[in-house]
């Protein structure tokens, strides 16, 4: 079994980039090569505001070459429960944020001609239990309504009309999603960062941040300094001790992932017959869909101490697309790999600036393959002075998680909580 994910295996070529040497200036240092960082960098040099990301790997080391590439509106929280936190008006923008990530990131595609094999063919929500339908119900009341958006339900009936499988009752369709090669559109964002005059440097960890007597920022890696007006911390569920504010509130939660082999195409077609990004209402839920090279990549939520653990997690994951799709019982998996997802106390995303001026945007809890390119783009925007309209996923505050050291493991047992009412509602 492959240890690389299979978006790496099946990427575009690299381009090579150096590694920071010595002293660097620019207008605005960027901490992290995800699509958050890319994308405040990408729309800050069309402002022709100098940037310089450091990326302590590869770009897209991190989630963004990682994740199950599904673009999907909305938040990990369901519609009524965001204006239920948040109020109708901020609830209203939020979710119309949501929606313009996935226009974003297709005109950015298309201007840029990045060959990430992106396509809208929609999402499927797909329902676990029998009664979930009756919620998803609900929900597309509410998408109407109050968000003037509209999602279709998939009564069971017609669930075969959608994927060749009996696991599942029925589910709900947003035709305005879609899924793309997750590590393929960070590549070719760093590649139009680059072709607009920015600067990347990859294997260059931030190590320290400094302030001189003008207030300018001093970034540190282990080989050089990056001298800046601004700095951009966008490290979400990697963020480790260099700015300690922003680790501690965000929960790195591990999600893993498995890719079959290339199958016939026919079969792909016959068990996704509509191309869709899907996912699952488990608590614990998988997501999947087909690859433009029809494997089947297939995610779930795992968290793993040791090596037999991680072996079990990957094969129970097999075992659970097994089970959704005995079609692929003797399909070969190839490939294996996890990934670090942030998650914030609210489950929602943060942005905004620090006291000391730094600005930040994380927390994106398993839709940030959409709404990271829009969150950059709103960075971007704050620091020439154009939000106009305050974005409604800023915050003025970010408060420490209490205890949060101890909450990886507190996430470690409750996922052995949700795997068990997941089994007893089955
Ligand atoms: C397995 C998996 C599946 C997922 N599936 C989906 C999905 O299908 N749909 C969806 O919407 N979302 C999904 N997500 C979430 C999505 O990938 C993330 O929300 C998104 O990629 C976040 O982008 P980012 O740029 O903010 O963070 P990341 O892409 O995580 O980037 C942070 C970067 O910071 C770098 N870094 C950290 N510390 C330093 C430092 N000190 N110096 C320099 N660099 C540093 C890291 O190396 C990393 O590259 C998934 C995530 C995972 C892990």
């Amino acid at each position: 079994m492959d240890k690389i994910s299979m978006w790496e295996a099946t990427a575009n070529q690299r381009r090579e980039r150096p590694t920071l040497e010595g002293d660097q200036q620019c207008d605005v240092v960027i901490i992290g090569g995800g699509y958050s960082g890319l994308s405040t960098s990408y729309f800050l040099q069309q402002k022709d505001v100098k940037t310089i990301v450091l990326e302590k790997d590869l770009v897209g080391s991190g989630a963004s070459g990682r994740n199950g590439g599904e673009l999907l509106t909305g938040y990990m929280d369901s519609a009524s429960s965001l204006i239920k936190k948040k109020g109708i008006d901020v609830a209203r923008r939020m979710y119309q944020l949501s929606l313009d990530s996935i226009d974003l990131i297709e005109t950015i595609i298309e201007s840029n001609d990045i060959d990430c094999a992106f396509t809208r063919k929609g999402s499927l929500k797909a329902a676990y239990r029998a009664s979930d339908i009756d919620g998803m119900k609900r929900e597309q009341e509410v998408l109407e309504r109050e968000f003037n958006h509209k999602v279709k339900i998939v009564e069971p009936s017609e669930m075969q009309t959608e994927l060749k499988t009996t696991f599942y009752h029925g589910g709900r369709i947003d035709e305005k999603c879609g899924h793309f090669h997750p590590l393929n559109y960070a590549l070719g964002l760093a590649d139009a960062v680059e072709n607009f005059g920015g600067v990347i440097y990859e294997n260059s960890e931030a190590l320290r941040i400094e302030r001189d007597a003008n207030n300018k920022v001093i970034v540190k890696t282990t080989s050089g300094r990056v001298f800046a007006d601004e700095i951009v911390i966008v490290t979400n569920g990697y963020s480790g001790d260099l700015n300690k504010r922003i680790k501690r509130t965000i929960v790195p939660v591990e999600s893993i992932m498995i890719a079959t082999e290339p199958m016939p195409e026919e079969l792909m077609k016959d068990l996704i017959k509509n191309n869709r990004a899907v996912s699952d209402s488990k608590n614990l839920l998988y997501y999947f869909r087909r690859t433009a090279d029809n494997r089947m990549a297939f995610g779930g939520s795992g968290r793993s101490t040791n090596k037999r653990d991680q072996l079990l997690l990957f094969n129970q994951l097999q075992s659970g697309m097994t089970t959704v799709f005995p079609d692929l019982r003797e399909a070969k998996v190839e490939y294996q790999w996890s990934g670090k997802v942030g998650i914030t106390k609210e489950k929602l995303p943060y942005m905004g600036r620090l006291e000391d001026g730094t600005y930040f945007a994380y927390g994106y809890a398993g839709h940030g393959a959409a709404l990271s390119t829009i969150m950059g783009q709103a960075i971007a925007r704050k620091i020439v002075a154009e939000d106009d309209v305050a974005n409604p996923l800023e915050v003025k505050r970010i408060r420490p998680i209490p205890f949060h050291s101890q909450h990886a493991k507190a996430v470690g047992l409750m996922k052995y909580y949700f795997r068990y009412e997941d089994k007893k509602k089955s």
